[in-house]
């Protein structure tokens, strides 16, 4: 999954550009940045690399979400359905525009059933937002029949699958709007950014001028800039930026390598008849950051999660399922609704109304769920090693249980 790891020469030299000339800034400086504009040829690559019309880069992917958002108008009185799993960065910018979130349960996809969207849809829906979690996508061509259908916006949420596609399309660009994280830990990194990509020009300039405290970015002089509505600060730097030209540049060296690693590691672990690996609308479009597989039962998944803790082979590897970041039921937080500000109580009873529903559908799933990162650093040799260790463990859990039950 992470470019952290390929860290090089190349992204010190586009930091080091903007360290010469000390302007840390996107926006103005026209003199003394002496044509260094890395934010600016970021958004350039990205459209180019992603096949998007505009892209608004932004301070994080939580940033992107809320800015997607609000350029979309979602605020009060407004549902975004959304996931069971997925990151809490997801209801967190929900929350932010004032909105409701409506948590639904995933399938065997780990994301978005279509039918759970179906039956959560009310005169109140203003979007579904899917999260192509782990590398790999939603079924889209239900989700767009079922927004059509009912004239709902889709905002993907594909900040987990950079570089990942479906029908030929990159996840992120087949929605209304889309976005990428660009943290430490994700496919491409700037340290800390994200970007906002979208077709639509008004949805574009929107988020333009909403993640610079509404700048309208017309004219040459920012003091006499015009602010149509009201904005926050979601900007990325420069020096974050020039991160991202580099690793941007890279992409396709880390998705190669990615891919293959995954194909290599998948290939031991399918030797186990009993595992089973997560449903991919579009296999050819799967990024490859992770491999997410079944085990038959709960029980069964905990004591390979167990075994694998005690031999030290854990790590790298995540049961989702008892993840305080990334499931409903660890989300305490959310089910109480606890907030530093106070939320106006027909929102705060709402969102404690979807976050405490029956999510036991859900549960079947994510409980016999184990997702496998993949390095960009290992070698065939450790794969193979890592593998069949992992293979080991599963087996002995196995016979175990078969001897039990
Ligand atoms: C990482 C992530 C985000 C948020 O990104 P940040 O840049 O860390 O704010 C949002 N959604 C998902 C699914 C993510 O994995």
């Amino acid at each position: 999954m992470p470019g952290y790891e390929l860290w090089s020469d190349k992204e010190r030299k586009e930091v080091n550009d903007v360290l010469e000339t000390g302007i840390l800034m996107r926006y103005g400086f026209d003199g003394p940045r002496k044509g260094i504009w890395k934010s600016k040829e970021l958004e350039e690559a990205i459209c180019n690399t992603f096949g998007c019309k505009y892209a608004q880069l932004t301070s994080s992917g939580t940033a992107a979400l809320t800015t997607a958002m609000s350029a979309l108008g979602i605020g009060y009185g407004d549902e975004v359905i959304t996931p069971s799993f997925t990151f809490v960065a997801s209801f967190e910018a929900i929350l932010s525009v004032g909105a409701v979130p409506v948590l639904v349960d995933v399938d065997d996809t780990l994301t978005l059933s279509p039918d759970a969207v179906r039956n959560a849809i009310t005169p109140q829906t203003k979007a579904v937002m899917p999260v192509h979690m782990c590398g790999s996508m939603a079924d889209m061509d239900e989700l767009i029949a079922i927004c059509n259908e009912h004239d709902l916006f889709l905002l993907e949420d594909a900040c987990q699958s950079i570089g990942a596609t479906y029908k030929g399309k990159h996840l992120g660009t087949i929605g209304d709007a889309g976005t990428f994280s660009f943290d430490f830990v994700k496919t491409m990194t700037c340290a800390e950014g994200g970007v906002v990509m979208t077709n639509n020009e008004d949805l574009y300039s929107k988020s333009d001028g909403y993640t610079d405290h509404g700048h309208d970015h017309k004219g040459a002089d920012r003091g006499a800039d015009l602010h149509p509505f009201i904005g926050y600060n979601y900007r990325i730097s420069e020096l974050h930026a020039a991160v991202g030209l580099a690793q941007i540049r890279r992409l396709q060296e880390f998705l190669a390598i990615q891919k293959k690693n995954n194909a290599l590691l998948k290939n031991i672990l399918a030797e186990v008849p009993e595992i089973s690996f997560r449903r991919v609308p579009d296999p050819a479009g799967d990024s490859g950051s992770f491999i997410s597989w079944f085990l038959p039962t709960a029980e069964i998944t905990k004591a390979v999660v167990t075994e694998m803790k005690a031999q030290g082979i854990l790590p790298g590897n995540f049961y989702w399922f008892d993840n305080n970041w990334h499931y409903i039921r660890k989300w305490d937080h959310l089910k109480n609704s606890t907030t530093l500000n106070a939320l106006h109580p027909d929102l705060k009873a709402q969102v404690i109304q979807h976050a405490t529903k029956d999510f036991s559908v859900s549960d079947a799933i994510m409980s016999r769920c184990i997702s496998t990162s993949i390095s960009l650093l290992w070698t065939e040799e450790q794969i193979k090693e890592k593998g069949e260790k992992m293979v080991a463990v599963i087996k002995k859990v196995l016979c175990a249980a078969k001897i039990a039950g």
